[in-house]
């Protein structure tokens, strides 16, 4: 291990809307030199397996978790859950709910984009989907790939998919408050993800982060991306202003976004800060 540890706690595989498996996930980390990595699919645990099998392998650490969708206003917010219990019936049963709404919406906006002249079928969709993943928009996009109407996902975010676009449909998702309490109630830890990302519309409100907060929320991802040096200070000021933990990670998607792994990391601090009020149910890996 370096001197430092690179942290990385939030990336996606093919078990969501990555493009590398799980285990190209971890290779690709250990080429990055990262020492901690954090897998965080969309709504599922789907990727974990595997993952823990190539960390083993590989010789990384391993932070299992998830990003979960949740529904605020007419925006989605994401939260990162660690180290939760894949066995909790609360928090799956919610996830698999919100993995049953995601396909159904997929569908509609499949149908949308279709009758609007647009060349794609729902079938050519699942096909892009891993089987037993978590659908959602890049696997649209991925489909405009395959048959070769784009070049980037970016291109069909920009003309069909954003939150804006006649096409879009919701698809069910829990309140963030709601979602904090299931990460904590099945032993995790839970994380706002890029609090305030411009690109979805409506951003989350101080208020907001304060109930998430009373609900157990443990920390904020402040450095991303999606942050500028106005985010990143507004962030940082909340969390000190709750005693809120501060992390940064890259939120890699293989090539599917430009986000490159460990462009930004979290302090080994904030990361044993984290590991340890994780219940020990799924503990992290390490060799
Ligand atoms: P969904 O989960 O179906 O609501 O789709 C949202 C996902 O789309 C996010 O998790 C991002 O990974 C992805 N996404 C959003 N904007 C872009 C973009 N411009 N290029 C590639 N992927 C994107
Ligand atoms: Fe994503
Ligand atoms: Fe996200
Ligand atoms: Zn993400």
């Amino acid at each position: 291990m370096s001197a430092v540890p690179v942290i990385d706690l939030h990336t996606h595989s093919t078990a969501s809307d990555g493009t590398d498996t799980p285990t190209e996930l971890v290779i690709a980390a250990r080429e990055a030199s990262i020492d901690v990595l954090g897998i965080t699919d969309h709504d599922t645990v789907a990727g974990w397996a595997e993952a823990e099998a190539a960390a083993r392998d590989h010789g990384l650490a391993l932070v299992r978790g998830i990003e979960i969708s949740t529904t605020w206003h007419h925006g989605s917010i994401h939260l990162l859950g660690y180290l939760t219990d894949p066995h909790d019936v609360d928090l799956m049963g919610e996830l698999a709910k919100a993995r049953e709404s995601r396909a159904k919406r997929l569908e509609r906006m499949v149908a949308l984009m279709a009758d609007d002249g647009i060349p794609i079928t729902y079938d050519e969709v699942l096909d892009q989907v891993a089987p037993g993943a978590t659908p959602g928009r890049p696997h649209i996009a991925d489909a405009l790939i395959a048959n070769g109407t784009i070049r980037h996902r970016d291109e069909a975010f920009r003309e069909w998919l954003t939150n804006e676009s006649p096409y879009y449909v919701k698809h069910y998702s829990p309140h963030p408050v709601r979602a904090c309490e299931l990460v904590r109630g099945a032993g995790g830890v839970p994380v706002l993800a890029h609090p305030f990302t411009r690109t979805r519309g409506e951003t989350v409100t101080d208020a907001l982060v304060e109930e998430m907060y009373a609900a157990g929320l443990a920390g904020l991802e402040a450095f991303h991306r999606d942050h500028g040096p106005s985010e990143v200070e507004r962030a940082l000021a909340l969390a000190r202003r709750l005693g809120l933990l501060v992390t940064g990670a890259s939120d890699y998607h293989g090539v599917g976004k430009h986000n490159r792994l460990a462009e930004y990391t979290t302090a080994p601090e904030v990361f044993a800060s984290i590991e340890s009020q994780a219940s020990a149910a799924t503990p992290v890996v390490r060799r």
